[in-house]
């Protein structure tokens, strides 16, 4: 079975790559949508949040990287995917996810949405965080891809 993971990912950090490592312990194949939403003026430009999931996910099989914009369901879809994957880090993550959920279903009965907690010692990474902490030039590495570090690097120095 094929599993949609959906996100900003803006950037990618080792919160989301946990996920899409052990989603694909559990599915045959996960395909990382990247919401390119140009009115949300994300920190990191569409092509460069892909390029920095292939470079972080190249060791990964069965993975593959897309980009999409409008509704989830809708990606889902059209990539003939009936299953979306969502992270849950702390109680205040599920509230919201669970309404988008809700939402989804609404839209489209056919498609479910499976959680999966993330590790404890990444339960404190969130996208906006860690550039939070680049920007006032704290050290980054364990909580991104080298490569993301680097474009973190990069754009606050
Ligand atoms: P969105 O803008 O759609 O919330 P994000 O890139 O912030 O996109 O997150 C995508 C998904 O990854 C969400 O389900 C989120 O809860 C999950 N996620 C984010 N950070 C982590 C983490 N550290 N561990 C596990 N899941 C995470």
């Amino acid at each position: 079975m094929k599993i949609l993971y959906p996100g900003s990912f803006d950037p990618l950090t080792l919160g989301h790559l946990d996920l899409i490592e052990r989603g694909i312990k559990l599915f045959d194949e996960v395909v990382v949508a990247v919401l390119s939403n140009p009115e949300k003026t994300p920190t990191f430009s569409l092509e460069k949040r892909l390029f920095q999931i292939s470079e972080a996910t190249a060791h990964i099989e069965n993975l593959k990287v897309i980009s999409f914009d409008g509704l989830t369901v809708d990606c889902a879809r059209e990539n003939n995917v009936g299953l979306i994957l969502r992270g849950l880090r702390a109680l205040s993550d599920f509230e919201y996810e669970l309404q988008i959920a809700h939402t989804n279903r609404s839209l489209c009965n056919e498609i479910e949405t499976a959680f999966l907690a993330t590790q404890a010692h990444h339960s404190f990474l969130s996208s906006s965080v860690v550039k939070e902490v680049a920007r006032f030039g704290g050290n980054v590495e364990h909580m991104v891809p080298q490569v993301v570090a680097k474009d973190l690097k990069g754009l606050f120095n």
